[in-house]
């Protein structure tokens, strides 16, 4: 068997090598190595795939959140709403921008935002909500749009950890996750769906004049050359990063349902297991995902109940089983976070889940053979 891994971007690599290196030495070879053809061509493409009017490709998914803030022009003060339950990027460029996070509980089945949480800590200074669509699905859009609306709020959409899910209406419509609030953002660090081999992100809109000014604030504000009309910043994908995204961009289909693929297959083993919850899939979606593309599963995430969490942790690593505890600390426990308005009755999914979740390896990359080890020692463990 193949040594397991957490995520096998070699593995990767290796099957698609034909492809990226000649595109990364087109980039090498013309010398444009900054604002080059390959970052222009790749945000025309990355357009085409998610349907939506304006890609803006800067350095990275935190840069992505920040800027898309920086463009709505919240202001410091603002209060923003964003999930407990996430990693920290979210919620730490609220906090950067002077703006003042409010983080909100989730739900135990799908571990996204929750709508009561969100009603709940609406307030007059309220601006923003961040939905983050964590591993792999869409947090409830259509709850979400709606409270917006009625409240007059914007919404941006944390969409690091779904590029390429599709999201689907009550009404069947489906659309591509990060392209239904007012703003998105993705990151492509190497292990997220679409990874560069560096670092990457980029923003999303249909909105024509917030795309115009966000292409001036990831550029230091420059609208005209040396006319500095705001306070921007210097965000920018390279054009050897754009090189691989372009490169890698026909494959993220085909890649989301490897990991599908591979979900499949754990919940199948798992289902009779009375101590494992597996994930569940939401927002108008047939039960398996069988036919869609809702859960793109950046993670595949468990709950373990009734189990020593942290021994099965332990157990797996000792078996040359990588895995991961996404995440094990609330971000209203962090101290960089803490705020004494906070009530911990307000977070009692959020306390519960850090005890009780554990990932599994998930790539495009794993095999039946290691997947069937996987699982048969996580069953083996729980039932000692
Ligand atoms: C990865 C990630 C980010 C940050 O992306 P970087 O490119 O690493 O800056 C933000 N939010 C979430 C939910 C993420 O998973």
């Amino acid at each position: 068997m193949k040594k397991i891994q957490m995520v096998d971007l070699k593995g990767q690599y290796n099957s698609i090598k034909d492809v990226v290196n000649p595109s990364i030495q087109e980039v090498i070879d013309s010398a444009f190595f900054i604002n080059g053809p390959k970052v222009h061509e790749f945000q025309k493409n990355l357009e085409n795939y998610l349907g939506v009017k304006h890609v803006i490709p800067c350095a990275n998914g935190t840069d992505a959140l920040q800027i898309a803030m920086m463009g709505l022009g919240l202001k410091p003060g603002d209060e923003v709403i964003t999930a407990d339950f996430t990693f920290a990027a979210t919620v730490e460029v609220i906090a950067l921008l002077n703006l003042t996070p409010v983080l909100v509980d989730v739900n135990p089945d799908d571990f996204n935002i929750n709508i009561e949480a969100i009603k709940k800590a609406i307030t007059p200074k309220t601006k923003a909500i961040v939905p983050v669509h964590l591993f792999g699905q869409c947090a409830n859009m259509e709850a979400i749009m709606e409270i917006a609306k009625t409240h007059d709020l914007y919404v941006i959409e944390d969409n690091a950890q779904a590029i390429g899910a599709n999201y689907t209406y009550t009404n069947g419509d489906k659309v591509k996750a990060g392209t239904i609030g007012d703003v998105g953002a993705t990151s492509f660090f190497p292990s997220k769906n679409l990874g560069c081999y560096g670092d990457g992100g980029a923003i999303f809109t249909n909105n024509d004049e917030l795309a115009h000014t966000i292409r001036g604030i990831v550029n230091h504000g420059m609208y005209e050359r040396y006319h500095h009309d705001v306070v921007g910043v210097n965000s920018r994908l390279d054009s050897i990063q754009a090189a691989v995204l372009d490169a890698k961009l026909p494959y993220l289909d085909d890649y989301n349902k490897a990991r599908q693929h591979a979900a499949k297959k754990y919940n199948e083993a798992f289902k009779d297991i009375d101590s494992i919850t597996v994930p569940q899939i939401s927002n108008n979606c047939d039960s398996i995902c069988s036919n869609c593309d809702c859960h793109v599963f950046h993670q595949y995430t468990l709950r373990v109940t009734d189990v020593d969490r942290d021994a099965l942790v332990k157990h797996l690593n000792e078996k040359g089983i990588p895995c991961g505890v996404y995440y094990p600390i609330p971000l209203h426990k962090q101290k960089a976070y803490l705020d004494e308005r906070y009530n911990e009755d307000d977070f009692k999914v959020t306390n519960q889940l850090v005890k009780e979740v554990i990932s599994l390896p998930m790539h495009t990359e794993l095999d039946e053979e290691q997947i069937a080890y996987i699982t048969s020692t996580v069953i083996k463990f729980i039932n000692g």
